[in-house]
């Protein structure tokens, strides 16, 4: 039996199954036991102190007695307390990003994924750095800034080498008024080498999706190829913390294992990174797998439903109150606007998830990753969170001035964000709406713009920031940031 200590570097020490165990039983034994769940509550509520406003979060165990407990008075309050929080460190702001896929050649046997090597018939592609280009160019003229590029895993096709070269020729791009600040990394676990190599790039967060933190199911998901090793998919995010990069993306794909023992993993994990690095993971995506070429969700007996899924991120964001959150456009529109109610703080808009989707005018699904639910365009989509009481922000400012790791989490504990992350919310929309957005909403984008504005505590700021909206409004100036 191996014991459990979230300061271990080994994956079966930090993520230990006996402690999963134990802690599904304490949390099923406790799932109605009210004065412990009302003080779980209490403690996690965001309290005022001298400088901001603080969150206590709660351990893998207590949120997974939340998580357990199904008595709708408790569960309502537990959605309250999400959007309590969510509202006092990321306030009213959605941050939109697009995936890139760079190529679906894949060495892997990931048996839910359509890339694996064994598919014969799926379309292999890789684009050339022109592609690239092209893919680069009409994300711009959509008003996307913000990338996550995704590939496979296959060391002749898609080297270290390969995806340096497509950051590079993608922050290179500047078509019109556009222009790609963050480029996130979702790729396969690699070395510290390479984590050192993608640093260097000036990536924003490195993304790795656990896919199921149950070893067992791990290896039988994960039948061949280099990721069949659980150790060093789960250690990733150490390596890449060696290699300098200090914000990581993590996430598990909801449907494989059952979704308590994720949901302690995935906590687990996140504490760990905290013990060991002195800072959390940046951000958390809830994927939920999805119908795909050769894939039939159905396979899978871990389905997860709405209900519990809205739960499941309700308790996430009540657990790890300053990590951002990331639903992507597997979820429908209904499936989404209910989990930004719930904590999410970034959403994809008008993905396309094929390899050179986004130069085509229709829809291709040939070398498709998935089913996309939110088909709508990134126009809907900015119309659609502004209607319902959301600001879209394209702000990449953050990491661009260093704000990474423990100081960009010290800034969200100390409440800072409203006097740096809403006015660079507001002024990356304008250049949104100037640039990109249909008359209709550029009139409800403007209005919204016009009332936020006040509410930027700050006197300086809210001047600076009301000048830069006119400079963007009036002439070709842009990129300003705080
Ligand atoms: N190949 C890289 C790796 O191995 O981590 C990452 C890139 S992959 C394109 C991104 C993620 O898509 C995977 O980590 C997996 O969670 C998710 N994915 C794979 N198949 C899926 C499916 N059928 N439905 C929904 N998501 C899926």
């Amino acid at each position: 039996m191996k014991h459990y200590d979230a300061r271990s570097m080994k994956a079966e020490e930090f993520i230990s199954h006996e402690e999963i165990l134990e802690t599904i039983r304490y949390a099923e034994e406790n799932k109605h036991n009210i004065p412990l769940i009302d003080s779980l509550l209490e403690k996690a509520r965001p309290k005022k102190t001298g400088n901001g406003v603080r969150c206590a979060g709660l351990s893998h165990r207590e949120a997974s007695v939340l998580l357990a407990c199904d008595l709708p008075e408790k569960v309502q309050e537990m959605y309250k307390l999400a959007e309590e929080i969510k509202l006092a460190f990321y306030g009213n702001r959605i941050v939109m990003f697009a995936p890139l896929y760079l190529s679906n050649y894949c060495v892997n046997g990931c048996v839910y994924c359509p890339y694996h090597l064994k598919n014969k018939h799926i379309a292999r592609k890789k684009l050339t750095q022109e592609e690239v280009r092209r893919e680069v160019i009409a994300l711009q003229d959509m008003g996307h800034k913000r990338l996550a590029i995704e590939a496979g895993e296959d060391p002749v096709h898609n080297p270290i080498e390969y995806i340096l070269e497509c950051i590079k020729t993608i922050y290179s791009i500047h078509h019109k008024n556009g222009a790609i600040r963050r480029v996130n990394v979702n790729i396969a676990a690699t070395t510290v080498e390479n984590y050192r190599k993608l640093k260097e790039a000036g990536i924003g967060t490195y993304i790795l999706f656990q896919e199921t933190y149950n070893k067992e199911s791990y290896l039988e998901l994960h039948p061949t190829g280099p990721k069949h090793d659980y150790a060093y998919h789960t250690e990733a995010m150490d390596r890449a913390m060696e290699g300098g990069i200090d914000d990581v993306g993590l996430g598990v794909l909801f449907g494989l294992e059952g979704y308590q023992y994720e949901f302690a993993g995935l906590l687990m994990h996140a504490e760990h990174l905290e013990a060991v690095h002195g800072v959390g993971p940046h951000t958390i995506s809830v994927p939920r797998i999805k119908r795909a070429d050769d894939i039939d969700p159905g396979v899978f007996d871990n389905g997860v439903p709405d209900d519990i899924f809205a739960k499941i991120i309700a308790c996430i964001r009540i657990a790890v109150p300053y990590t951002g959150m990331i639903i992507s456009t597997r979820e429908s529109e209904q499936v989404r606007a209910r989990a930004l109610d719930l904590g999410i703080s970034q959403i994809s808009g008008a993905s396309r998830t094929s390899v050179g989707g986004y130069a085509e005018e229709e829809r291709p699904h040939d070398t498709e990753q998935f089913d996309v639910s939110d088909q709508r365009t990134l126009d809907e989509v900015v119309q659609w969170l502004m209607k319902t009481g959301y600001i879209p922000s394209f702000c990449t400012a953050c990491y661009r001035e260093g704000r990474t790791g423990d100081r960009f989490m010290s800034l969200c504990k100390t409440g800072q964000i409203l006097n740096c992350c809403h006015p660079n919310a507001l002024m990356t929309l304008s250049e949104y709406l100037v640039d990109y957005a249909s008359p209709e909403t550029q009139k409800i984008g403007f209005a919204l713009i016009e009332r936020e504005l006040e509410k930027i505590p700050g006197e300086k700021v809210r001047k600076i920031a009301r000048e830069n909206v006119a400079a963007i409004q009036n002439s070709d100036r842009r990129d300003f940031r705080f």
